[in-house]
């Protein structure tokens, strides 16, 4: 595969740039390191077959000849760039907005002039605070066009309806993935979800933080599941079709009963404590995966207790170089 990932120094865009090129393709990363790091990047320009360019994909105009000058040819665009946690986008709400808008129009616009599928990596967030569960790919959603999540939740929104209009109109061949909760190693510790927040916390012995009480729920899936399946989607033949795709965990889980098995994981106590419920903080979220499993011949492999091992001893190198953290 030879691909250009937009916010490929984040999370989930360098563990793509990471399986792309250990499968022998080649990669150019894209990101302005707002909230992406060039640390999660860093191993890779080991690989001839990488490139980064520290750009904002929502500023340059001349996007295709900046990607010109590191490959040739392109079959897949990652449209990844976006800040996407709570904290993230509530302190940066009009670059979401603007990565979300410009930044797809010229991923649109990028894989158009090098015949590429556009990948759009959307969220669970366009159904908002969901009043169908599990969540369908048909379910409209249910959001709050003025709240302090709609930079992201109505960004993402706009993001797919210009997906979609461009793929209508014959612009591009493009899919839209749907992500639900997704983490592992290389989230930033203080990015504010749920995951790193509760193993930065159990690592340093402190309480972890419940939002209103714990008992909203989510469904959370390791980062090699979610790669795997964004390989299928930029791999398998689409025939012209347009697809919306759910990826996600479908095993529900209170953020109450995420925090026991984060202690116990952890090898800690468990202490907790409790904070305000963030305003418009979904009650439910869980995705119905069956149109990803279908086309995609794909679903989650990696079960809770392996993905928080492993992200856990990241962490932990992280905070204490792999030396034993406070129990
Ligand atoms: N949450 C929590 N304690 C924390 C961080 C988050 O209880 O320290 C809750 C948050 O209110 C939400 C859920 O965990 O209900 C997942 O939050 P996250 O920010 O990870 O992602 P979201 O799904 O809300 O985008």
């Amino acid at each position: 595969m030879k691909a250009a990932i937009t916010g490929c120094a984040g999370f989930i865009g360098s563990h793509l740039a990471e399986r792309i090129l250990a499968h022998g393709g080649s990669v150019v990363g894209i990101d302005n390191l707002l909230t992406g790091r060039s640390e999660n990047v860093r191993h890779l320009l080991d690989y001839p077959e990488f490139a980064s360019i520290t750009e904002d994909i929502a500023i340059p105009s001349n996007i295709v000849a900046l990607v010109g000058e590191h490959i040739e040819r392109i079959d897949t665009v990652f449209h990844l760039a976006s800040p996407a946690s709570p904290n993230d986008y509530a302190r940066y709400p009009l670059q979401t907005l603007v990565a979300n808008s410009r930044g797809t129009e010229h991923a649109i616009y990028l894989a158009n002039r090098f015949h590429a599928r556009l990948i759009l990596a959307s969220t669970s967030e366009v159904y908002g605070d969901p009043l169908e569960h599990p969540q369908t790919e048909e379910y409209w959603g249910n959001v709050n066009p003025v709240g302090p999540r709609s930079c992201y939740d109505e960004g993402k929104r706009y993001a797919e309806a210009l997906v979609a209009a461009a793929h209508r109109v014959g612009l591009v061949d493009a899919a839209i993935v749907r992500i639900f909760n997704t983490y592992g190693p290389r989230m930033r510790i203080d990015d504010g979800r749920v995951v790193p927040s509760f193993i930065g916390r159990a690592l340093r012995g402190e309480p972890l933080t419940l939002y209103g009480g714990g008992e909203q729920t989510r469904s959370f899936m390791y980062v090699d599941d979610l790669i795997d399946a964004l390989v299928r989607v930029a791999t398998i033949p689409l025939a012209g079709d347009f697809h919306v795709l759910n990826l996600g965990s479908t095993v529900e889980t209170s953020i109450r009963a995420l925090a026991t098995v984060v202690a116990s994981v952890a090898g800690v106590r468990l202490q907790v404590e409790d904070g305000p419920l963030p305003t418009d903080d979904p009650t439910r979220r869980c995705p119905d995966i069956s149109r990803a499993q279908m086309l995609l011949d794909w679903q989650p492999q990696i079960g809770i207790l392996e993905g928080l091992r492993r992200t856990i001893d990241y962490f932990r190198g992280e905070l204490y170089g792999g030396q034993a953290a406070a129990s």
